[in-house]
């Protein structure tokens, strides 16, 4: 299959192509579109073969459900009975926008869709081409991170044709996303609201937006060893219990003081380099000329924890490309969208976190 891939300005949307892509959708064909977090990759929602394709086309396990987005806050109704106060309440904060809420789903919203489950996770977009497409398509749309399973989310165009191209149909492309994390995900379903996914919407915007507790699912509470803590371990989000994204190279994170890391990851550089391997670091901005690596990438400054979230997966794909055997990386616990990163990170390091000593 030939893959159009057509360059479209968010304030200026190309109608001919918008018009194209949803008559893509409509007909039960695949579309990735750009939203504020990753690029999606969009099907019928409510047609179970177009869902199909998206799981086919990803190389998806078939019970890891999809998201349905939708442009307006009635659709709802479409896809359940009951439009829980806590949503309603939380759409009017949040949407459109990166946040994704599990509800219970109506009979009209195909079991390929929720991987057999009977509830749905549903978001509206804040990014004007989804939104447009959704709009024009008049379908709600299905739509998962659009990379192969087990790759990290796109946060380019690029990275879309790198995994799919020849797979589907039509790609838009509207430049770099800007959040470049995959929504909070939020389970409306049990008594306590609970974060399945953490995301660029915090627990703390969550808990004073709905004037109420807000838990955290303990499956996805990961202890320093990379084990689940908690009762009920299982991460409820069946896409959070797959094993993630690994680089090629062995990644291993090092926390502690930014001097103290610095010191760490240089020394096992040279350990590295003397074993006659090749060694790369993900640094900031402030700390990147310190390193005695050979390749040493800046993720960003320290305290622009947006720029740090944005570049995260581009890093960790470019790094494929690189010929090094180990990568270090320093930590990014930042005090809003840490939990996020730190999230992502973690798992594609396996777990592997070594801690920086002070030397005396
Ligand atoms: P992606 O869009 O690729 O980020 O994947 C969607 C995420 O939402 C996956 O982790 C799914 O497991 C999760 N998800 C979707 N629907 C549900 C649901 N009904 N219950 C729990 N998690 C869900
Ligand atoms: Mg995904």
């Amino acid at each position: 299959m030939n893959t159009r891939r057509i360059r479209m300005d968010s304030h200026k949307i190309d109608r001919t192509a918008l018009r194209q892509a949803a008559d893509l959708i409509r007909s039960g064909e695949l579309v990735a579109f750009p939203t504020e977090t990753v690029y999606g990759l969009g099907a019928d929602a409510m047609n179970p073969e177009a869902a199909g394709k998206i799981y086919k086309a990803k190389g998806r396990p078939s019970d890891n459900p999809l998201i349905v987005h939708i442009a307006c806050y009635e659709d709802l109704l479409l896809i359940t009975d009951q439009v829980p106060l806590q949503a309603r309440v939380l759409a009017d904060t949040f949407w459109p926008g990166p946040l994704t809420m599990i509800i219970h789903k109506n009979g009209s919203v195909p079991r390929e869709t929720t991987g057999g489950l009977d509830t749905v996770a549903v978001r509206m977009p804040g990014h004007p081409v989804a939104l447009a497409l959704i709009a024009q398509s008049g379908c709600l749309i299905a739509a998962p991170s659009a990379n192969t399973s087990g790759k990290p989310s796109p946060t380019r165009a690029e990275h879309v044709s790198a995994d799919l191209d020849g797979k589907i149909p039509m790609i838009l492309d509207a430049g770099p996303v800007g959040i470049g994390i995959e929504s909070t995900i939020i389970d409306l379903t049990d008594d306590i609201p609970t974060i399945l996914r953490p995301g660029y919407i915090t627990r703390d915007m969550l808990e004073s937006a709905l004037c109420g507790e807000v838990r955290v699912d303990p499956g996805i509470v990961v202890s320093e060893h990379g084990e689940t803590v908690g009762e009920g371990a299982r991460p409820k989000a069946p896409g959070m219990r797959y094993r993630h994204y690994a680089p090629k190279a062995e990644l291993t994170l090092v926390e502690g003081e930014t001097d103290c890391v610095v010191d760490e990851i240089n020394r096992l550089v040279s350990e590295i380099k003397s074993e006659g391997k090749k060694a790369g670091v993900i640094a900031t901005d402030e700390t990147k000329s310190a390193y005695r690596a050979d390749h040493v990438t800046s993720i960003g400054a320290r305290a622009d924890e947006e720029a740090i979230a944005r570049r995260l997966y581009q890093i960790l794909r470019e790094f494929d490309r690189l010929d090094v055997d180990v990568i270090y990386s320093e930590c990014f616990d930042t005090p809003r969208m840490g939990g996020a990163i730190m999230n992502r990170l973690k798992k594609a390091a396996g777990y592997r976190i070594l801690h920086a000593e002070a030397k005396n």
